[in-house]
């Protein structure tokens, strides 16, 4: 089972690294920068490099980064678009040092520009971000050439739809995904929809305050994310349980079992044969101890089926 939880990245790679196997997990999860936003620290390649033997030795990834939550693709103001799009563009070119990372991040809030909007200037940021990292590997390292693959892939995040947030629907998360895809179809330049991969990251919490309802019936849930999405988007989970209702469009993040999806909610989600061979991240409000406690309660979850 590939089960692990969000890290703090202040050590470096190594250091997470050896954090997750302490802790029983052997993937992880971690924020690029301050999740506020900032400048990222610059990458020490001894450390890189010291990850990159530990990880393949111990059998450790996909690594999951996050980007900073304050990001907004779909922003009403120019500079906030910028930023949005200066931040992603450095954090995914310093991700290809980690070959087979993916890039997690919330697709944007409209703020009263209505979805349909939002959801075409975050098609937009995409397809500029994907330009220009592309361009950029291949004019500065020469370690990837503009027709070739980023390695990285990048996910969609299903958000709560707290306030304006775009991709509160599996509907919303297609639309990005296609108008995304068709605009680089259309375009005579790189890239093409081929250099890289889109998919998608399920939040139990998120899509449980979403109105999906995921304890009652998981199996409708992830029929109806098939038929709009592809369950091929599907690349990762965060497991969190909720401390709201269904439907509650809020994202309070609960402990597993503690919250109102539930022990047995996510005894089936995690056996789950669509589910159960894609990597868990938790998000939950817990410590490194509280973590290591989490990661054994989702394996046994895992073995009593
Ligand atoms: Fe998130
Ligand atoms: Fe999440
Ligand atoms: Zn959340």
């Amino acid at each position: 089972m590939k089960v692990g939880c969000h890290l703090s990245s202040a050590g470096g790679y190594l250091a997470m690294a050896q954090t997750a196997e302490s802790i029983g997990a052997n993937v992880f999860q971690f924020f690029t920068r301050n999740p506020r936003g900032g400048a990222a620290k610059p990458i020490d390649r001894n450390d890189v490099a010291a990850f990159l033997d530990y990880a393949a030795e111990k059998g450790i990834g996909p690594i999951l980064a996050h980007a900073p939550y304050t990001l907004n693709a779909a922003g009403a103001e120019p500079r906030v678009r910028e930023f949005a799009e200066e931040v992603m563009i450095d954090d995914l070119k310093r991700l290809e040092l980690t070959p087979g990372a993916m890039y997690n991040f919330h697709p944007g809030s409209h703020v009263g520009q209505g979805a349909e909007e939002g959801i075409r200037l975050i098609s937009n940021h995409l397809q500029r971000v994907v330009r220009r990292v592309l361009g950029d590997l291949s004019s500065e390292h020469r370690s990837i050439g503009a027709s070739e693959h980023l390695s990285t892939v990048v996910l969609l995040e299903t958000m709560a739809g707290k306030g304006s947030e775009c991709g509160r629907s599996f509907e919303e998360i297609r639309a990005i995904i296609d108008q995304t895809e068709s605009a680089f179809r259309r375009s005579t330049f790189n890239p093409q929809p081929s250099t890289f991969s889109l998919g998608v990251c399920l939040d139990t919490c998120h899509i449980w305050d979403g109105g999906y309802d995921i304890v009652n019936d998981l199996d409708g849930v992830l029929e109806e994310f098939d038929r709009v999405v592809g369950l091929g988007r599907l690349k990762a989970i965060h497991l969190n349980d909720s401390m709201n209702v269904l439907g509650a469009h809020k994202d309070r993040h609960e402990k597993i079992g503690k919250g109102k999806i539930g022990l047995e909610a996510f005894r089936r989600i995690v056996n789950h044969p669509k589910l159960r061979d894609l990597p868990f991240y938790l998000e939950t409000p817990c410590d490194l101890q509280g973590y290591k406690e989490e990661i054994a309660l989702c394996k046994s979850l895992r073995g009593n089926s």
